[in-house]
């Protein structure tokens, strides 16, 4: 029995972003770029906001007053989303030297374009006309006939 994968709304939206990343960025070149830009992106936010949190912690260890407005977060909460942005944040760096190392392979241009060749297989433009009109026929169901009885 084969599985069907999964419909839930948080899969089908991964679906979704999947086909669109394959689509959007069809070559190993721009597969590179985008990777390793959002490994970065990701990177630098989380050290930004461990930086922020590091430094809110120990001016409250050494300042016994708050003011109220930094109370919106407890020094319970901030010692725990340290822990775990810490632990991401060496995941983080470690992929980032994985991509590195990934980012360093050059590919010819024919091979290139057996990429685009099946990124369009892979995730055809949702917007192409042939597909709007298949999926109308799929999704076309006929009138209920408890429409009828409704009023
Ligand atoms: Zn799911």
């Amino acid at each position: 029995m084969t599985e069907e994968p999964c419909q839930c709304s948080d899969c089908q939206r991964f679906y979704k972003e999947h086909d669109r990343l394959i689509r959007e960025f069809p070559t190993f070149k721009q597969q590179q770029e985008l990777n390793w830009a959002s490994i970065q992106s990701f990177r630098t936010l989380c050290t930004k906001v461990t930086d922020d949190l590091q430094r809110k912690l120990s001016e409250r260890e050494s300042n016994e007053d708050n003011t109220p407005e930094d109370n919106h977060i407890s020094n319970i909460e901030i010692s725990e989303a340290l822990e775990e942005l810490e632990s991401v944040n060496a995941y983080l760096y470690s992929i980032e030297a994985l991509m590195e190392r990934i980012f360093d392979t050059k590919i010819s241009n024919k091979i290139e374009s057996k990429f685009k060749e099946i990124s369009k297989e892979l995730a055809p433009d949702p917007l192409n006309m042939d597909r709007l009109i298949l999926n109308r026929l799929f999704h076309q169901t006929p009138d209920s006939p408890d429409k009828k009885n409704i009023n």
